[in-house]
């Protein structure tokens, strides 16, 4: 199945962002199989911003790069805005490509291209030269760098550089931003500015998030909460939207 993402109907614009149907993983290797997510149940509906905590090596990563299609679970189901997602390479490199931000630890920008540069990679759909740098040039301007474009990455102090991917990762106007450990490089100013964005951005945009943390104080800022211990997801359901305005006030 290749989707066409810009003629979804409308009933698909009303399903869930992103849901998991009893995803499990097993690493093979060794005298037996490691069990890294064990039946994981996950519903993402548009707008959400969902925080996943749970120690380390508890599956989070596994979890999420299931999530953003950048691994194949062992059995369950993938769903994306109410489409089921096959898992034939063609497939997933479209829906990485077009569907998925990607916000990781280690930031992940190209230290050769400026930070407007970085940004319109998340473009490169856009083939209009001229519309891919203004979209480029706005998603700066919205994470307050538009004084910092001509910079390159290593010009750019750790919150900065975060702050590039994740305008490089909204660019595209995902379906959903997967973002492992975002915030584990930064001192917690820094850690407390890109919650904020996100959480702006989120309420701007309404993409949802999907974000892997111990940082116990981001996962504070965020309004949903879900635990992962030993492969298993410990679900609360009910969002606290009124959280997200305690905790950024
Ligand atoms: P977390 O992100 O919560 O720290 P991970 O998803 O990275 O947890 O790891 C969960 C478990 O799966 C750990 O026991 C880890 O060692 C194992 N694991 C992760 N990736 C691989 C891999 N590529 N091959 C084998 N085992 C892996
Ligand atoms: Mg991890």
């Amino acid at each position: 199945m290749i989707a066409d993402f810009a003629m979804l109907p409308s009933a698909q614009q009303r399903a869930p962002a992103l849901e998991l149907r009893d995803i499990t993983r097993a690493y093979e290797g060794g005298a037996e199989a490691l069990v890294a997510v064990r039946h994981a149940n996950l519903s993402i509906q548009r707008g959400d911003v969902v925080a996943l905590v749970g120690p380390s090596g508890s599956g989070k990563s596994t979890l999420l790069n299931i999530a953003g299609f950048l691994d194949t679970p062992t059995s369950g189901s993938r769903w994306l805005e109410g489409i089921e997602i096959d898992d034939t390479p063609r497939t997933l490199e479209a829906v990485r490509r077009e569907r998925i931000g990607f916000v990781f630890q280690n930031f992940n920008l190209v230290s050769v291209l400026s930070a407007l540069e970085n940004v319109e990679l998340g473009l490169f759909m856009q083939r209009d030269k001229r519309k891919r740098r203004e979209k480029a040039r706005a998603m700066l301007a919205a994470v307050g760098l538009a004084a910092r474009e001509k910079h390159r990455p290593g010009q750019l102090s750790g919150g900065e550089q975060q702050r590039v991917a994740l305008a490089r990762a909204l660019a595209k106007e995902p379906a959903i931003v997967i973002a492992d450990e975002p915030t584990a490089n930064l001192d917690s100013a820094n850690a407390h500015a890109v919650a904020e964005l996100i959480l702006a951005t989120n309420a701007s945009l309404g993409t949802a998030f999907l974000i892997a943390s111990h940082d116990e104080r981001l996962c504070a800022q965020l309004p949903r909460r879900i635990e992962m211990r030993d492969g298993v997801l410990h679900t609360q359901p009910e969002t606290n939207r009124e959280l997200v305005d305690i905790c950024v006030a």
